[in-house]
């Protein structure tokens, strides 16, 4: 059955954003270009998006009265962040347009729905089985063998909630290590590198992806994003087949960031997704005609999506906590963008800002 028709939400409205860190500081800048107010919900006092917003709601995710009031005041509602608890979701849904919608977040925030919904659309990921006690962690460790890692199914990012298990004698250690909770074991994906996609799908059903990229992590967080992905015209089609793919059966509306695993022998794996703009593509802002985060404006605002192309190759660096004292050096790059985020302390492992530095395109002819 095909959806009823859902008219654009024209410049001079203002778009709703639960979550008031980087994404969406960078989002409220992207939407202000285009003309749109931005309202941004978000616990934290001294959120980054708050300073580059029209208004700002300072309230929990789960506050009734403030959920309320802030639904009223926009003209459509998304998301920076995706964990967010699936009622105030569903209060949110019955008073204004919500994109994407729940069912995409609530895949989303659950690894097993995660990898079931990968594997139902026929992409491979790692093996996996879901692991809710010790008895079930030590026969899943029989079946898949080790080394395997356990992480939580809900709440993990960034490395936290995960624990290797190298022989199956650490299994207590590791079930302890997460807290007991509901979880996934993965077996453990020996890969030559690790890539991202980025897809953005409108309500009225356009689709356009970003060129796949390259990502490097230390100590599990995001370091160094690579555009383009230095893999085959065959594994890059294959990486963007998978994202559209999974853009349309989730009924997308709005950004998707798929992260994969190409192993050893070319294969591609994905290992999970964000419904919302994505740290390996903060490189767009620079480097493409359409960046993602106005892309995510234009697919929530049911717009036409704007062109991926690649107008020059590009290195993104997260700026974590001290990094960013090198900004003035920075500055003196010829060919560097600097990104900063307005964040006061500069804790160890915080993101900070990112700084995107160009290259001339070295593939001819390629997107
Ligand atoms: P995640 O929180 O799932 O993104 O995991 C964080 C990082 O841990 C990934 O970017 C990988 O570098 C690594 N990792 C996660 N799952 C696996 C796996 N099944 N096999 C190997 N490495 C993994």
């Amino acid at each position: 059955m095909s959806k009823p028709f859902s008219p654009a939400i024209a410049p001079g409205s203002t778009i709703g954003i639960l979550g008031g860190g980087q994404l969406g500081r960078m989002t409220a800048i992207a939407a202000a270009r285009l003309g749109y107010r931005c309202h941004i919900f978000c616990p934290e006092p001294d959120a980054p998006a708050f300073e580059v917003a029209a208004a700002h709601t300072c309230a929990a995710y789960d506050d009734a009265a403030a959920l309320d009031a802030f639904a009223k005041s926009v003209d459509a509602i998304t998301f920076e962040f995706e964990n967010i608890p699936a009622a105030s979701a569903a209060k949110l849904a019955e008073q204004a347009i919500v994109r994407p919608s729940w069912s995409v977040l609530e895949t989303a925030q659950d690894r097993v729905l995660e990898k079931t919904f990968f594997n139902r659309i026929g992409a491979a990921t790692a093996p996996w089985r879901a692991v809710d006690s010790l008895d079930s962690l030590t026969s899943a460790l029989k079946e898949l063998g080790t080394p395997a890692i356990l992480k939580t199914r809900r709440m993990g990012y960034d490395g936290k909630g995960q624990a290797r298990i190298a022989s199956p004698a650490d299994a207590a250690k590791a079930w302890d290590a997460i807290g007991r909770a509901p979880a996934i074991l993965e077996g453990f994906v020996s890969f030559s590198r690790e890539v991202s996609v980025i897809v953005a799908r409108s309500p009225r059903g356009e689709v356009n992806t970003f060129d796949v990229v390259e990502n490097v992590h230390v100590n599990h967080i995001l370091d160094t994003t690579r555009a383009p992905a230095q893999i085959s015209a065959e594994q890059a089609e294959r990486a963007t087949a998978i994202a559209h793919h999974a853009a349309v059966a989730l009924d997308l509306e709005g950004l998707l960031a798929i992260e994969m695993f190409v192993d050893h022998e070319g294969r591609i794996l994905v290992n999970e997704m964000a419904p919302r703009p994505h740290n390996s593509g903060h490189w767009t802002i620079d480097a493409c005609i359409t960046d993602q985060f106005e892309q995510f404006v234009r697919a929530v605002c049911n717009l036409r999506l704007g062109s991926t192309e690649r107008h020059c190759d590009a290195e993104m660096k997260n700026l974590l906590g001290h990094d960013i004292d090198g900004w003035a050096d920075i500055l003196s790059e010829p060919k560097a963008k600097l990104h900063l985020y307005g964040k006061t302390e500069a804790r160890d492992g915080r993101k900070m800002g990112h700084v995107t530095r160009l290259f001339p395109r070295w593939k001819k002819g390629t997107k």
